[in-house]
């Protein structure tokens, strides 16, 4: 079983050989820039969120329909309920560009280092223009909708794409694509089978704020003090609270770890 280990090699960290600014990395500078400071400079990152297995099986199945119709340069049937007059786009790039760790590549000139993001698909419309496509799912009774505060998130990680194929020298139109499955829970039986209902909801995205956000990002690296923790976010304050009453508790001999005590035969 592989456990947590929160440090990694200098050469991932900023201005390391490996380090990229991802847009995931760019949306934790924006959740809580201590926390991006401690994994970006310092090195120690959070530890990992559960893995969400079922979603990630929706993702590769939409992948798989949705190739489908690229190959064959038609529009997807959920396209064409919901009026999108797009295919889903052919370049030599899409798989890398949906790749987790590879993605959407584009060099910040002002600050010498490139910025990534893997995106879940790219539609094209007959004038030439891409349009960005999020796959997500959920399972909830009522209408899926964009109007949660919480999917703010889901928004700027579109406006980054949109941000990167621009800067790449594609054509991008500001509409993207959320295409939503929705589990259903009305139905008597499970029998083995999750059933959706699906939908696309378009987005129409604003990446003014983009580079804005990198040169924040790359001035809060830049300096040698760790920023302030999130007001919104309370493990910090369990953390100090922690560190508090351990400096209370003054052990009278050192703690053995497991691994220096003695066996007894
Ligand atoms: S406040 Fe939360 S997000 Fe920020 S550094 Fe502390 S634990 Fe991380």
């Amino acid at each position: 079983m592989a456990f947590y280990n929160p440090k990694r090699s200098r050469s991932w960290n900023y201005k390391g050989e490996k380090w990229r600014l991802s847009r995931s990395k760019l949306d934790l500078f924006m959740e809580c820039q201590k926390c991006f400071y401690l994994d970006n400079k310092l090195g120690t990152k959070r530890p990992p969120g559960f893995p969400f297995n079922l979603n990630s099986a929706v993702d590769a199945l939409l992948k798989k329909e949705f190739d489908i119709h690229r190959r064959a340069q038609t529009p997807h049937p959920l396209m064409v309920k919901f009026g999108v007059d797009a295919v889903p786009f052919q370049h030599k790039d899409i798989d890398t560009w949906r790749e987790n760790f590879e993605g959407v590549d584009a060099l910040y000139e002002e600050g010498g280092f490139h910025v990534s993001g893997a995106v879940d698909d790219v539609w094209v419309n007959p004038a030439g223009e891409l349009h960005v496509v999020d796959y997500k799912s959920t399972s909830k009774d009522e209408e899926v909708t964009l109007d949660a505060e919480w999917q703010d998130g889901y928004k700027r990680q579109m406006e980054v794409y949109q941000w990167l194929l621009r800067k790449n020298g594609f054509k991008v139109s500001n509409t993207g694509y959320f295409v939503y499955a929705n589990g259903r829970k009305d139905k008597d039986t499970f029998e083995g089978k999750l059933e959706f209902r699906m939908k696309i909801i378009p987005y129409d995205g604003d990446d003014s704020w983009v580079t804005d956000a990198i040169r924040d990002a790359k001035e809060c690296l830049d300096r040698d003090i760790i920023p302030g923790s999130s007001n919104s976010c309370e493990y910090c304050a369990y953390r100090d609270a922690i560190s508090d009453v351990e400096r209370e508790v003054k052990p009278s001999k050192p703690v053995e770890k497991e691994s220096e005590k003695g066996t007894l035969f």
